[in-house]
């Protein structure tokens, strides 16, 4: 419990501090001193800090403890006696990546391929007791895995889009409702509230001011009775997907919002809001006023919510027809993964979908992306997060596959390593410690084969990670993939698997 409470600590601080501008320096001058006896050094690297210098060539970068406590041109920096020396003439550091949104629930799985992927910090959607064994277990040193902040079970309105059968879901209709819900699943030990598509505006209200009340931030979904300016007004930390700014962004917005709120689903009748939502999406598109983008934009810029676009979901999803079962990654994961990724496709992504309309879905993620360039164009801090847990998107390697989508949405090759590094640390709080590779920062790093500002593609070319400065070499790396595929092969059938298959 300390941990949680801590860290929430931590987050709720750091959110406030973000807002104000404040820094940490008690946090930032607690770098430990140098010692004689242990740690690594790693030489001969370019370095791509991530503040937006120049990459440095030839550096050195000396690593003790969990912490960066040295690091310069190699000619410059003295290596005290005893460390170990990792020399990486060619290769290129990065800081470690991270996931803001994923759903976890495969234990020989899920930890060990964010890892593996250079993903060190994540950001789970709809936490379950088996994240937080995890991070006590990752935290005391006896599992690998990336850092855990954990969300909230999801809090919906009634009837929910989820079954409860599948999802431990908290539904709300009044503003008193959704107090109760911020209290209880601050009780819970959550890090933040994750709000859903179903909450209504009035309970909305109310898990808004009790959020500030009780100090624990709120993000999610933009309800969709709730327009994305209001969520933005109420103070939602990050805005997560795409499903909801066109709307706000219509000359059509009244109308729509009215169509929005004739909408009435059964419980866990997922397939039929995707059904419903995306004509309304279409007709958004058609009618987009640059005056009202400009203006939400702004809005996102000056009060620091962050979007969290998860492209490689949209794409999945728009693009589901074109989706084949060879994707060699399948290998990381184990048949009954697929199955039910395979049925969220067939039952969920496709059901109500006719061939004849799969350009116009196709159409939909080209807008998408064509948001995202605007959205970071005008100032809009963004975040990656995939969605892992929904179809086709793979634990950790979808994090590559992000930036790769983000800089085919407009942001550079360094706006797009941001998304991933110093953005999610700035969210976090946690700006003085992590995000970049700075003196007294987390040793949390990616060592590529190639340059990621000269093709983002090249992030995937890991050559090794360190994580709370334990260097994972190229062996021991390649043993924890082949690790996972063993445990994928072997799983029994009839294991759970993705707890959260789709959109939460
Ligand atoms: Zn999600």
């Amino acid at each position: 419990m300390a941990t949680q409470f801590t860290r929430r600590t931590a987050l709720v601080t750091g959110l406030a501090a973000g807002v104000a501008g404040l820094t940490f320096p008690a946090v930032a001058s607690a770098a430990p001193a140098p010692s004689t006896t242990s740690g690594t050094a790693f030489t001969h690297m370019t370095v791509v800090d991530v503040t937006g210098a120049r990459p440095r060539p030839d550096q050195t970068v000396l690593v003790q403890g969990d912490r960066i406590t040295q690091l310069g041109r190699s000619s410059d920096v003295r290596i005290p006696a005893g460390m170990t020396v990792v020399d990486l003439r060619g290769k290129y550091l990065i800081p470690g990546l991270s996931d803001m949104h994923v759903h976890s629930d495969t234990d020989q799985t899920s930890p060990a391929l964010y890892l593996a992927n250079g993903v060190t910090t994540v950001r789970e959607m709809s936490g379950t007791q088996k994240n937080y064994d995890w991070r006590k277990r990752i935290d005391a040193g006896t599992l690998l895995g990336p850092r855990w902040v954990i969300g909230s079970r999801i809090v919906d309105g009634s009837p929910s889009l989820w079954d409860p059968n599948l999802l431990s879901v908290v539904e709300v209709t009044t503003e008193d409702d959704g107090r109760a819900a911020v209290r209880t699943l601050k009780a819970e030990g959550a890090d933040f509230i994750k709000v859903y598509s179903r909450v209504p505006k009035d309970a909305l209200y109310g898990i808004a001011d009790e959020a500030r009340r009780q100090r624990i931030p709120f993000v999610g979904h933009c309800p969709d009775n709730v327009p994305i300016a209001e969520a933005v007004d109420l103070g939602q930390r990050s805005v997560e997907h795409l499903f909801w700014t066109p709307f706000g962004i219509s000359r059509k917005e009244a109308d729509i919002r009215a169509k929005i709120a004739k909408i009435r689903l059964g419980e866990g009748d997922y397939a039929g809001w995707f059904a419903a939502i995306h004509p309304l999406e279409w007709e958004a598109v058609h009618s987009e006023s640059r005056v009202k983008a400009r203006q939400l934009f702004a809005k996102f810029a000056a009060r620091g919510t962050r979007q969290v676009p998860t492209l490689v979901m949209h794409k999945a999803l728009d693009r589901a027809r074109e989706l084949t079962p060879n994707d060699p990654r399948r290998k990381y994961l184990s048949k009954d993964y697929w199955n039910t990724q395979d049925y969220v496709i067939q039952e969920l992504y496709l059901n109500d979908r006719k061939p004849e309309d799969d350009a116009q879905w196709a159409a939909m993620f080209d807008y998408r992306l064509a948001i995202v360039g605007e959205m970071a164009r005008a100032g809009v801090p963004i975040m990656t997060g995939t969605d892992t847990g929904t179809p086709e998107v793979f634990p950790g390697f979808a994090v590559h596959d992000e930036l790769q989508l983000l800089v085919q949405a407009g942001l550079t090759p360094m706006q797009a390593l941001q998304a991933s590094t110093l953005e999610p640390a700035k969210f976090l709080g946690l700006e003085a410690i992590a995000g970049t590779i700075e003196r007294g920062k987390r040793a949390d790093l990616v060592i590529l084969d190639a340059d990621p500002l000269a093709d983002i593609a090249n992030t995937q070319r890991i050559h090794g990670v360190v994580a709370r400065g334990r260097y994972l070499d190229p062996t021991t790396r390649q043993k924890m993939l082949d690790d996972v595929i063993a445990a994928a092969a072997n799983a029994p059938a009839g294991t759970q698997v993705a707890a959260c298959p789709c959109h939460t």
